[in-house]
Order: C-alpha cells, then sequence, then structure tokens
C-alpha cells in the first residue's frame, strides 16, 4: 500500500477525527461505479437495477455494523445533515413542544444548529446545553433535571471528537424515552470504533459520517429507528423512500458499504492494537514532558484519541512544527478563526487558560505503525521544550513572577 507523503516526507497521519484515508479496499469496490456502473438504480431497465441491488447489499452491510434494520436507513450527504434532518425532523414531529436538550460540548453540527434554532429564530426554541465535568463527562441527574414537559428531543454525541470521551447514550435514551422525549446521538466518532447495538437501545436517531470511517467525504447516513416520527429535510424525489430526495451517491454508498464492512472485522484490533498504541503514545509524552495533562476521562474514552495540554505554550505553534516532520495532529486552540478562544469543549471542561491553548489532539487508526508512535514520542518533548523557552509566561511561571494575565498566544 502506497502512504501518503508531503514532498520527500512521509506523512505520519494522527488526525483521523478530522478524517480518515479511504481505505485502499474501499477505493477498489468503489471504482467500477465510476465507469461500467453508471447506471441509476431508480431506473426500470437491468442496467440500473444492478446497481440499485448494490445500494441494497450496502444499505445492509452498514446496518449490520449498527445492527439496525436495513429500512431504518437513509443516505444523506454527510454527518451534518444527518444531524440536521434528524433534529429538524424531531421538532416539526411535536410542533407545541419548544424545548431541545443537548451538551456544551457538541460538534459544530448539533452546537450551531440548535444555537441557530435557540437565537436567530426569535427564540422560538429554547435550548439547554448541558454542562460538563472536568474530565469532560456528564451528570445524569442534572440530565434528568434538564427534562421538561415541552422536551421535543435531546441531541447528545457518542462520543466526543476532541476528547474522545464517551456519553451514556443508551442510558440517556432510556430516560429520555421514559418521559416519551425523542432521542438523538451523533454517532459520527463512534461507529466502527466502538460496538454499537441499536436493536436494543432506546435510540431513536443516530448520525453516521462516511470520511471519518475509512470511506469517502461526502456519504453520511442517518438511522430512524421504525416507527419514529420523521419529516424529510431535503424534498424531491422518491429516493430513500421518499425520506432524502436526490440521485444516490452510488460509489460514495458502496464505498461506505465496504467500509462498514472493515469496521466490523477491525473492531477487535481497533480495541486492542490501536488502543495499545495510543495508550503508548500517551504514556510517553505524559512521562516526558513536564506540566503536560490528559484532557478528559481516562477510561471512558473512544480507544484511539488523545488530548494533551503542554501548559505555557500554545497548540498552533505546537502543531506547526509538528508539521515540519510530517505529523498531522489537531489543536484545541481556535486561533485559526481569528479568536483567541480555546476550543468550547477545553472551556466546556474548565481546562486552565494556560493549558487550553496547547492542547494538541492525536487521533489513531488500524493503518498507524508502533515506529510512527516511537517516532513522536522521540520529537515532540523537543518541540515543546525549544517553545517554552521562548515563551515569556513559562520563564516567568518559572521564574515565580506570574501575574501577567495576557494571551499566550502567539497569533495575531
Ligand atoms: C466530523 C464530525 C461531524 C461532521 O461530519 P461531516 O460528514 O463532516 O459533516 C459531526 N459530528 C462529529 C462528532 C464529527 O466528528
Amino acid at each position: 500500500m502506497t502512504s501518503a507523503r508531503q514532498g520527500e516526507q512521509p506523512v505520519i497521519y494522527m488526525d483521523n477525527n478530522a478524517t480518515t484515508r479511504v481505505a485502499p479496499e474501499v477505493l477498489a469496490a468503489m471504482l467500477p461505479y465510476f465507469s461500467d456502473l453508471y447506471g441509476n438504480p431508480s431506473s426500470m431497465h437491468k442496467f440500473g437495477g444492478q446497481v440499485g441491488r448494490q445500494v441494497a447489499a450496502a444499505r445492509g452491510q452498514v446496518a449490520e455494523l449498527i445492527g439496525a434494520q436495513p429500512e431504518e436507513l437513509i443516505f444523506t450527504s454527510c454527518g451534518t445533515e444527518s444531524d440536521s434532518t434528524a433534529i429538524l425532523a424531531a421538532l416539526q414531529a411535536n410542533p407545541e413542544k419548544r424545548h431541545i436538550v443537548t451538551t456544551r460540548v457538541e460538534h459544530p453540527a448539533v452546537k450551531n444548529l440548535c444555537e441557530h434554532l435557540d437565537r436567530l429564530t426569535g427564540h422560538k426554541h429554547r435550548v439547554t446545553q448541558l454542562p460538563v465535568d472536568r474530565e469532560g463527562m456528564l451528570d445524569l441527574e442534572q440530565y434528568e433535571a434538564a427534562l421538561a414537559d415541552d422536551t421535543a428531543v435531546v441531541s447528545v454525541m457518542w462520543a466526543n471528537n476532541e476528547t474522545g470521551v464517551i456519553f451514556p447514550v443508551e442510558e440517556m435514551a432510556r430516560i429520555a424515552k421514559s418521559r416519551g422525549i425523542l432521542f438523538h446521538t451523533d454517532a459520527v466518532q463512534a461507529v466502527g470504533k466502538i460496538p454499537i447495538n441499536l436493536a436494543e437501545s432506546a435510540i431513536d436517531f443516530l448520525s453516521i459520517s462516511g470520511h471519518k470511517l475509512h470511506a469517502p467525504k461526502g456519504i453520511g447516513v442517518l438511522y430512524v429507528r421504525k416507527g419514529a416520527p420523521f419529516a424529510p429535510l431535503i424534498i424531491g424525489g422518491h429516493q430513500e423512500k421518499g425520506r432524502r430526495g436526490g440521485t444516490e451517491n452510488v460509489a460514495a454508498i458502496i464505498g461506505l458499504g465496504q467500509a462498514c464492512e472493515l469496521a466490523a472485522g477491525r473492531m477487535e484490533e481497533e480495541n486492542s492494537r490501536v488502543r495499545a498504541l495510543r495508550d503508548k503514545l500517551e504514556q510517553g509524552l505524559l512521562a516526558q514532558i513536564p506540566s503536560s495533562l490528559l484532557n478528559g476521562h481516562p477510561q471512558k474514552r473512544l480507544p484511539n484519541t488523545t488530548n494533551i495540554s503542554f501548559e505555557y505554550v500554545e497548540g498552533e505553534a505546537i502543531l506547526l512544527h509538528l508539521d515540519q516532520y510530517g505529523i498531522c495532529a489537531s489543536s484545541g486552540s481556535a486561533c485559526t478563526s481569528g479568536s483567541l478562544e480555546p476550543s468550547h469543549v477545553m472551556r466546556a471542561m474548565g481546562v486552565p487558560f494556560t493549558a487550553a491553548h496547547g492542547s494538541v489532539r492525536l487521533s489513531l487508526s488500524v493503518y498507524n505503525t508502533e515506529a510512527e508512535v516511537d517516532f513522536v514520542v522521540e520529537k515532540l518533548p523537543g518541540i515543546i521544550a525549544k517553545l517554552r523557552e521562548m515563551s515569556p509566561f513559562w520563564q516567568s511561571s518559572h521564574q515565580g513572577a506570574v501575574g501577567g494575565a495576557s494571551c499566550p498566544c502567539s497569533c495575531s
């Protein structure tokens, strides 16, 4: 298998929560649908019909991975579309109910939609964003107390993209159901990484995105429990039983089916070999770099994700230095957006200012090797030491002259 390069350098890709490589098996399964098999799955002729049968087979592969029935799945264009469709469908089903319960640490796909519904539509909807504790966990008593008579829908992510923290969504869905409230979960980071069995859950809606599990970008799935109320977001043709208009993205659907089958077969490896690599990486960095701390619950976490804060340095500067070695990672500080604010997830967790700015997320996949982990553990301590030498905040905090409350972020 060829590996990605930038210039002469091999890429060490540890940003799998942002997107993943398309698995070679997935690409191979997709290719015929860009050449010979170009029929429309809705056509009456055999040429299109054979494509329709393969789309049905792919739906079965996705259903198998999450314990759903194929009819409960709707193909969409992405995770974001699935999230919007689910939440808006739930609200439409209960026009007299105006309350939404979600969390402070949702992906923007859910967070910004809920804030939009709250603020920009003239406060037609009321949104409760549940807080998290220092380890990124929710308090279930606080959750129960937040549910009101006019709560239409709860939307809580299965696993957090920045920290990997896993929420007890199955239990939360049972509680919602007992109160007659619909439950949606953004499971984009969870699907393919941890076992999911919807046959035994009270979850009404669940979102999936292809490009987070080695399928291509631009394909998503929304699971809608049989019997749950539904209203389409995109109205058009009869595709997806009238639940999502638009000719199917056939090649991507075939690819997603293949990716789900692969993921089912690799779940064991993800939770043993990938987890061990993540732990080696995390322990190596925490042991070698002073004033570093783990963000997120140490156990209740995805097997592939670690998020570590290096105090008194700026995440973006760390990323630029890692990039020089071809190492791809992400940061929880949002200087790219022009704001000096750390991410909403770090803020919700109450990560101290000096640490929130220096948070780095490393997210692995089955394609990572031990040699790559060793390389990162070898290079990162030197990067942090160098940045700290240049940091007035590190200097002052280590000469007892703390006090300057201005931002340590070096970007403007
Ligand atoms: C990536 C991601 C999304 C968005 O998925 P797209 O397919 O990129 O729209 C939504 N939620 C979570 C948790 C994600 O990580």
